[in-house]
């Protein structure tokens, strides 16, 4: 039997172990066993010290009205139930953090086509842990052990081997038939092999291989969703290299040439912004797509009307600076010029063409505006140039841009000068008048 108590204590925030606390007391009041399952307990057995777990608990009864009383007794809300039995709660810890704690009955899946979501039934805990992606996610914590076990407070359940799988650093299935089942678990081998540094047991590697054709018969709003998880991750450009490498992109993007993905790897750390990470790199899988394979993709993967923005304002970004490269690279090309260039596309776009392309000229180009010209601001406001004698309208926003464009041509450096400005357009526009 192993207690895992004290690696609990040692690697979870004190709001965590605070919350699984009021969930134990709730789960003995309510009658039902309870569980720590998921990502966490594999990271509570790595040791590995990440702020951002996860609350995955699981549970015989763990029932709506479970949900509801724990979202009431840790001042959160319960933000979604599922037909399925879970429900999402979200809570609040410090001032303005949120942590979401997932809830759900212990089920059992069964898979009656590859590819197609599976049918859900109430099981015990130990069909709930066998219906898991890999061995180190096939592990629960018990809180609340069940009246007809003996089991004690912090035991580790490990039905297959999972801790044994974290010692060797591997990434297993529980069955042959787990790809089959789910491809997307694919798509989660190589995201987890990649992010926790751990190789592919042999036989989950033939698996995979044998398995491969079944990722077509996956919904393009699935792969997506594994995609999206993937560029969230730390290392995505080598996530991205595996899936190639491995096959997997190709094998769902049958029409589509993954390989410059490839080429990233060698990229040592790629723009990464938690704001735009997903259209990022989803430029970054676009960016040398014309029009025809950029609406495969778009199709394929259902991509949304904001991703769809994003593709297509980077094709038309490439094909402009390709039309206008004679322009942007010449001497007397002025900041102002760049600038009135740039301004009607996207910065994401521009952040994937400056990290991808090959012209080094280009990517200085993109790079001041991305780091400088944007942040460029005047001093005087359209209230000033009102109070300076220019009527409201039309005008304004065109001296105020003049300005901007004077700025960043380096003629004006203060405020004064700005005042300057004005008052000679003003001379200048009296005089024709
Ligand atoms: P992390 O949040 O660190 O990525 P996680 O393991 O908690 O890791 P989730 O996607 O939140 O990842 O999934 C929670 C648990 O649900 C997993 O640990 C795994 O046991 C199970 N799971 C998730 N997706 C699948 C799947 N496609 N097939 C089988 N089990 C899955």
């Amino acid at each position: 039997m192993k207690i895992v108590s004290s690696e609990m204590k040692n690697v979870l925030p004190k709001t965590h172990l605070n919350i699984l606390n009021v969930a134990t007391d709730l789960s003995n009041q309510m009658d039902t066993d309870l569980y720590l399952v998921g990502g966490c307990v594999r990271d509570i057995m790595m040791g590995l010290n990440n702020s951002n777990f996860d609350i995955d608990l699981t549970g015989s009864n763990v029932d709506k009205t479970f949900a509801t009383r724990l979202a009431d007794k840790l001042g959160g809300t319960v933000k979604n139930s599922s037909v399925f039995g879970t429900h999402k709660l979200s809570v609040p810890v410090g001032i303005k953090d949120n942590l979401e704690i997932d809830l759900a009955k212990c089920r059992s899946e069964t898979y009656k086509n590859p590819g197609e979501l599976p049918d859900v039934k109430p099981g015990d805990l130990f069909q709930d842990l066998g219906r898991r992606d890999f061995s180190i996610a096939a592990m629960c914590i018990v809180l609340q052990s069940p009246s007809n076990q003996d089991w004690k407070s912090g035991q580790l359940i490990d039905p297959h081997s999972g801790y044994r799988d974290v010692v060797n650093k591997e990434l297993r299935v529980l069955h042959n038939e787990s790809f089959a089942d789910d491809p997307t678990r694919m798509f989660r081998l190589i995201r987890y092999s990649c992010r926790l540094g751990f190789d592919i047991e042999e036989s989950t590697k033939n698996i995979f291989e044998s398995s491969l054709n079944y990722v077509t018969a996956v919904s393009g709003d699935r792969i997506r969703s594994e995609l999206e998880k993937i560029f969230d991750e730390e290392d995505v450009a080598l996530i991205l290299y595996n899936c190639v490498k491995l096959g997997l992109l190709p094998a769902f993007l049958t029409k589509f040439d993954c390989n410059h993905l490839m080429e990233l790897k060698s990229i040592s750390h790629l723009h990464r912004d938690d704001q735009d990470s997903v259209e990022f790199w989803l430029g970054i899988l676009a960016m040398n797509a014309g029009k025809s394979q950029i609406e495969y993709l778009s199709k394929i993967l259902s991509l949304s009307s904001k991703q769809n923005d994003v593709i297509n304002d980077l094709a038309s970004l490439n094909e402009q600076i390709k039309q206008n490269e004679s322009f942007l690279l010449s001497d007397d090309l002025r900041q102002s010029d760049i600038y009135k260039f740039l301004l009607k596309y996207r910065l994401t776009s521009i952040r994937v063409c400056a990290e991808t392309t090959p012209n080094k000229a280009i990517k200085a180009l993109l790079e001041i505006y991305l780091n400088s010209l944007i942040n460029t601001n005047i001093e005087l406001s359209g209230e000033d140039l009102i109070s300076l004698g220019i009527s409201k309208g039309p005008e304004i926003g065109k001296l105020l841009n003049d300005l901007l464009y004077a700025k960043l041509d380096g003629h004006l450096k203060s405020a004064d000068q700005e005042t300057q400005f004005v008052k000679d357009y003003i001379s200048v526009h009296k005089d024709i008048n």
